[in-house]
């Protein structure tokens, strides 16, 4: 009867021990299976990423292939946006709603105009003060100081 039990103790503590050992090697290869699959889909999306950067800067090559010899100002606000001096559009494009063409308007403070969406905002040549001002412009059509 001793023996018996004995032997279910070691019996079920070899069970433990295998099916332990087992969960190990399954885990083990699904953490390699994991990584492999990781790498895969960040080679995917890197070669992603690397081909709509192509096809942003080649469509941005023909978007500036207007004829202008651009000089692209650099103001303070410049960190955000790089305006030409003489026909005033962007280097790259910022706003979604209007490829924008700024120009300077005849004012005592610096500030400019969108002859395309006739958006104001203030600042040189389409360049606003400071960054928070570009920021809080991006992708709105309306001025939200204006007012
Ligand atoms: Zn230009
Ligand atoms: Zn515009």
């Amino acid at each position: 009867m001793r023996n018996i039990i004995l032997l279910s103790i070691l019996a079920g503590t070899g069970v433990a021990l295998t099916g332990y050992f087992v969960w190990l090697v399954i885990r083990a290869v699904y953490q390699v299976y994991r990584d492999w699959r990781l790498g895969h889909e960040l080679a995917a999306l890197q070669s992603e990423v690397t081909d709509w950067r192509a096809r942003r800067a080649h469509a941005n090559r023909d978007r500036l292939n207007t004829g202008c010899d651009h000089q692209f100002e650099d103001g303070p606000g410049s960190t955000f946006r790089r305006v030409c001096r003489h026909c005033g559009l962007e280097a790259e494009r910022t706003s979604e709603v209007c490829d924008h063409h700024w120009r300077q308007l005849d004012s005592p403070i610096p500030r400019s105009s969108c002859d395309a969406c006739g958006q104001e905002i203030e600042g040189f040549l389409g360049m606003p003060c400071s960054p928070d001002l570009a920021a809080s412009d991006l992708n709105t059509a309306e001025n939200p100081n204006e007012g």
